[in-house]
């Protein structure tokens, strides 16, 4: 199945007010504030130029366009610009010396690829096709003469060059694309032959066993399938098995802090590893069509990005833990294996800045996962994948959902039919007592509902399910309680203490400060029964609202 573009599908309801903050937070501000965008060797400064730019626009971008956001469309387009004015006659884009070329990760490259080809997805520049066509020839020339080889981040990352590609090849067909996918994926780390080695957490740090590495290859076997032709087996049903198994919590992430850490409910996963989760599980449901990759998908996005990142926005864990009863920093050695001792604090770059830069797509990227479709030449197939609340474009048809879905399971979407075409959405497995109203439909085998709407027919349908809150027996005798996409937990009341200060020239004022969370409230529960209700209440202005908090 194919995206929408941001011109076609527009957020609503609740998440665009999660959207709203954060374009009105650090995301829309790390132009302004932060050494590594401000001033990145990308645009001709003094600062970091290999893969804090992209990342950073990779989020930025789309939440400009999805919000409809002119000042930010023009702050996205002034990077970009320097990017484009980088570029070497050679295709060369990336901002180190081309005498540099053979010892410099292309793990920049493979980013910047994808950037391109989000900016494009965006806004239409007609720039950037032949932009990308000079940058990836360039690449694949170097890899085949040898004059490069895959090594380090690039070596790991290789599919992720694959977004770029599949776009590219679209618009080109030339061999010389696909001979790059192959040549990539040749040189490029083979995940399943690694699977021993995540079955034991190391104390040590391993490129075969980060955390961000490994989600991100979770879409890996898609891609390849998509781009290269071949048979998806889902041997990557195999992959996450293995690591849910040995590395897994409560919220559908693995434990990697920042290396896999086994099943302890207070080892740490970095927020990167958040983001791309959520990242390959779209990829893996729309190259699949496979429901259990949007539920994973929902698990992820419902709880483990909201749990990291603070209410405003504007500070994030590094790490976050299952069981987190406080958030000061480790007395001593740090609890976490590779990590320093203050990467669960909220700020503005705890223990690392990768994050700061990367968690900017989660939530924009699964905004745009909403829908998705299929198309040939006489028909057209469009799928609710994510039941949020959402407004959707597309020749002549439009679709408006409104809901207040994961926190009440009632849907209505007004539906007007400007041409003929099948609507899909896809029921969670967990719903029950299924209600549907309005319209027509079959139940398909994967629990899907399906339409027909023919040329000019309008309908409202209504749909209501039932989840029942449940437990999730986890390893160590704990127990987690859940309905439907959402786990739950006990608000701890805590103290907020706000740190301002300098370090190796990087700022930390207010609103974009550190804070301890001082744990002072009870935390020590356990369940006397195994009886669970849940009652409703409004859904507050911040969707996943704050916690107990005592400021200091
Ligand atoms: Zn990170």
């Amino acid at each position: 199945m194919e995206f929408f573009y941001t011109s076609e599908l527009k957020p609503q309801g609740w998440l665009k007010r999660q959207l709203q903050i954060q374009a009105a937070s650090l995301s829309g501000n790390l132009d302004k504030i932060w050494r590594d965008v401000r001033d990145s060797a990308w645009i001709g400064g003094d600062a970091e130029g290999w893969e804090r730019v992209p990342y950073w626009l990779d989020g930025f971008i789309p939440l400009a366009w999805l919000l409809d956001d002119e000042d930010m469309k023009q702050r996205a387009k002034k990077y970009i610009d320097a990017i484009i004015a980088f570029q070497k006659p050679s295709g060369w884009i990336c901002p180190c010396k081309e005498e540099e070329i053979a010892t410099y990760d292309t793990w920049a490259v493979q980013l910047i690829s994808k950037v391109l080809t989000v900016y494009y997805e965006c806004s239409g520049d007609e720039r950037i096709p032949d932009v990308l066509y000079r940058v990836l020839f360039h690449y694949y020339s170097l890899l085949k003469n040898g004059e490069i080889k895959l090594f380090g981040w690039g070596e790991f990352r290789w599919f992720e060059t694959f977004i770029a590609i599949r776009f590219l090849n679209k618009c080109y067909g030339e061999p010389w694309i696909i001979e790059l996918a192959r040549l990539l994926k040749e040189q490029g780390a083979d995940y399943l032959a690694l699977k021993e080695r995540w079955k034991r957490p190391l104390n040590k740090w391993t490129m075969e066993t980060h955390i961000v590495n490994l989600v991100m290859a979770l879409k890996a076997e898609a891609v390849c399938a998509d781009v290269l032709g071949l048979t998806y087996k889902d041997y990557t049903e195999e992959m996450r098995s293995i690591l849910e198994q040995y590395n897994g919590t409560p919220v559908g992430l693995f434990t990697g802090d920042e290396c896999l850490s086994g099943l302890s409910p207070i080892q740490g996963t970095e927020l990167c590893a958040v983001a791309e989760q959520m990242y390959s599980c779209e990829l893996l449901y729309a190259y699949t069509g496979d429901n259990k990759w949007a539920e994973r998908l929902e698990l992820l996005s419902f709880n483990a990005l909201p749990a990291t990142i603070s209410d405003d926005m504007w500070a994030h864990q590094y790490v976050q833990m299952s069981n987190q009863i406080d958030c000061e920093k480790f007395p001593g050695r740090s609890l976490f294996r590779t990590n320093g001792e203050e990467a669960h604090l909220f700020g503005l770059e705890p223990n690392y800045g990768c994050c700061t830069a990367n968690f900017n797509q989660a939530w924009p990227k699964f905004a745009l996962s909403a829908y998705l479709y299929e198309k040939t030449d006489s028909t057209l197939r469009i799928v609710n994948a994510l039941a949020v609340p959402s407004t959707l474009d597309y020749e002549g048809i439009r679709i408006s959902l409104d809901t207040e879905y994961p926190f009440k399971n009632r849907f209505s979407y007004r539906v007007n039919a400007g041409r003929s075409f099948m609507f899909e959405v896809r029921i969670p497995e967990f719903a029950e007592k299924i209600e549907i109203a309005g319209k027509e439909y079959t139940r398909l085998p994967n629990g899907n509902v399906k339409f027909e709407f023919q040329t000019g027919e309008t309908a409202t349908i209504t749909i209501g399910y039932v989840t029942t809150p449940h437990f999730q027996v986890r390893p160590y005798d704990l127990v987690t309680a859940q309905c439907g996409s959402l786990v739950f937990s006990v608000p701890v009341a805590y103290e907020k203490i706000m740190h301002e200060y300098t370090k190796d020239g990087v700022e930390r004022k207010f609103p974009y400060c550190d804070y301890e969370y001082k744990g002072v409230g009870e935390w020590a529960f356990a369940y006397a029964g195994n009886v669970l209700s849940v009652s409703e209440r409004e859904v507050d202005e911040i969707p996943f609202p704050p916690r107990i908090l005592l400021w200091s």
